[in-house]
């Protein structure tokens, strides 16, 4: 085996040539959007959570342009992602970590400057054992448990915490926050009783910026947005007011290469399963993505070509589908065509909808094999 070349491949790095499908995220629309969300912000601050690799998008391309914004409070989960993202930020951005620290992590997450998510006496407990141990003061978000009963502080953990200043020893509290569970439904009662809740804890605990609102509670109103709004979805193009019009720019563009075409008889069974059968002469194309890539098997789309939609015949399979291009002129598409999967005719929301799932889901599913291209301009 020719090493140099073994050693020099990237399962991740698929050329434009060698690629079945490209993906194209415009960070143009990622900054344009965090824009909007900053105006509908008013005074309060607003951070990007580029946790999952931004939502599947590129955590290191996305935090850099949300900085050319202004943008300098970032949150990840994972201490992982924490030390990646500093070491393509430097030291400028403040970095949250939600989850919290992991048994072990605490140092190299304190070495890099990480701010964790206390949301748990012990993983307060942790973090302030950690300050002792490295000998300086570090930082702390809390989180509390304002309902959603999900990560935070349950209010008698609070409780505790209010009434022994010495559980804050070392550690400089930045942020006092919480997460909405219903923030996409405005109407839900539960919004209103865990603002209530918020404010009945945070009262309890030393005064500092407070956080509450995910790219939806952004557009619950001004009584939502304390100091800092922490969007994700929003950014990357999804709908963060579910049943109304999408008020941010599609950031995604999927295409897939047309693999090979054919023209199929009455009556000719069509994929696995042969779930399909043709009713009269057909012509088919096969595309080259799949389940693999991250397009749910469940997700029976369809795909475009100058506008016109192609449905998805038969099962998706791992590595191809199969479409009827019936719709288009004979010849019209050709191997090595592109059509498209998610983009102006078919947004990320809209796929998620074929498939029984959310936006989040589709995008942080899409998979490594595709060639990549960044778009900012
Ligand atoms: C993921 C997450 C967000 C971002 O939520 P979006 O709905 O994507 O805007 C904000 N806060 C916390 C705690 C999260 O886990």
């Amino acid at each position: 085996m020719d090493q140099s070349y073994a050693n020099n491949r990237d399962f991740t790095q698929a050329s434009l040539a060698e690629a079945g499908a490209i993906l194209t995220i415009d960070l143009s629309a990622v900054r344009e959007n965090y824009r909007l969300l900053k105006s509908r912000l008013g005074n309060a601050r607003c951070a990007g959570v580029v946790k999952a690799d931004s939502y599947g998008l590129g955590a290191a391309q996305v935090a850099q342009a949300l900085m050319k914004e202004g943008c300098d409070t970032f949150f990840v989960a994972h201490v992982g992602e924490g030390l990646a993202l500093r070491a393509v930020l430097g030291r400028g951005a403040a970095i949250y970590i939600l989850n919290g620290t992991t048994p072990g992590a605490e140092v190299e997450a304190a070495a890099a400057g990480l701010t964790t998510v206390a949301n748990s006496l012990e993983q307060l407990a942790a973090w302030r054992e950690t300050a002792r141990a490295v000998g300086r003061r570090l930082p702390v978000a809390l989180q509390v448990d304002s309902g959603m009963s999900r990560l935070g502080m349950m209010p008698s953990e609070v409780e505790t915490l209010a009434g022994d200043a010495s559980l804050l020893d070392g550690l400089d509290v930045k942020l006092v926050m919480s997460h909405l569970a219903c923030a996409d439904e405005p109407e839900h009662p539960a919004n209103a009783a865990q603002k209530e809740a918020f404010d009945r804890l945070r009262a309890m605990l030393p005064a500092t910026p407070a956080s509450l609102a995910n790219s939806s509670g952004i557009f619950l109103g001004a009584d939502y947005h304390y100091d800092l709004a922490r969007p994700g979805a929003a950014l990357y193009g999804i709908n963060p007011t579910p049943g109304h019009a999408n008020p941010m720019r599609a950031v995604v563009q999927l295409d897939a290469k047309v693999i090979q075409t054919r023209t199929l008889d009455k009556n000719t069974g069509i994929g696995y399963g042969h779930t399909f059968r043709t009713a009269g002469p057909l012509r088919a194309a096969t595309i080259s993505l799949g389940y693999a890539d991250g397009w749910h098997r469940r997700a029976a789309a369809g795909a475009y070509f100058n506008g016109v939609r192609l449905p998805f015949i038969g099962r998706v399979s791992m590595d191809s589908i199969i479409i009827d291009i019936s719709a288009l002129p004979e010849g019209a598409l050709k191997a090595g065509d592109l059509v498209e999967l998610i983009g102006s005719h078919q947004a990320v929301d809209d796929v998620a909808g074929h498939a029984g799932t959310i936006g989040y889901e589709v995008l942080t599913g899409l998979g490594h094999r595709f060639h990549r291209i960044y778009q900012d301009g």
